[in-house]
């Protein structure tokens, strides 16, 4: 289970001492546990056995933890949480994505697939990509228009829906936010292709 409670709020000790206390996975990526009787710092979720409450600190980063001079715990490789599992859920995307063509790029049905709320697949996505989901699956889609357009003869309309843009019109826009140009200018731009009679 996951909680998006604890996205915007500041945690307290005791909240972060009662997550740790039971492992809690959703805990993960938002702070570290530190022992100071061991110097060993871990994720929240770690199943290792729990310290005692009095010799427990709190990290927010693993260089944090380090500059304290603590070790990470081999058992729970706490080192970057938060990544592993943005690089998961960005693997996922791409997946998703190629197998259906973003379904009209939404992210609500993104959100569905991988098992998390819009506002969760939001956070993870902008910590593990810097962007928005939306921009995301725009990127992606904008990649496979691109090649298209280089590569194959497809007329701007089949590449648009091809990538998972709904409209032929949500793909110009979208093409020329991010590169400045029409999708045409740049498939003219390359001038004929070698082996092709002008
Ligand atoms: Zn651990």
């Amino acid at each position: 289970m996951e909680t998006s409670r604890a996205d915007t709020i500041h945690l307290s000790r005791a909240q972060k001492l009662a997550l740790m206390m039971r492992s809690a996975r959703e805990a993960d990526g938002r702070f570290l546990t530190g022992v100071v009787t061991t110097r060993i710092f871990c994720r929240p979720s770690c199943r290792a056995r729990k310290p005692r409450p009095e010799n427990v600190v709190f990290f927010s980063t693993p260089a944090e933890a380090r500059q304290a001079g603590f070790r990470p715990c081999k058992r729970c490789g706490p080192e970057s949480p938060a990544r592993d599992r943005g690089r998961e859920v960005l693997s996922r995307a791409r997946q998703w994505y190629e197998a259906t063509r973003g379904e009209g790029l939404g992210v609500a049905a993104l959100a569905t697939e991988l098992g998390l709320s819009p506002r969760q697949l939001r956070r993870i996505v902008k910590e593990a990509a810097g962007s928005a989901p939306k921009e995301f699956l725009t990127s992606l889609a904008l990649a496979r228009a691109i090649r298209a357009l280089t590569t194959t003869r497809a007329t701007v309309l089949e590449i648009a829906f091809d990538s998972g843009f709904g409209s032929l019109s949500a793909f110009q826009a979208a093409f020329r936010r991010r590169y400045g140009m029409a999708p045409l200018a740049l498939r003219r731009g390359r001038g004929p292709a070698q082996g092709e009679s002008s």
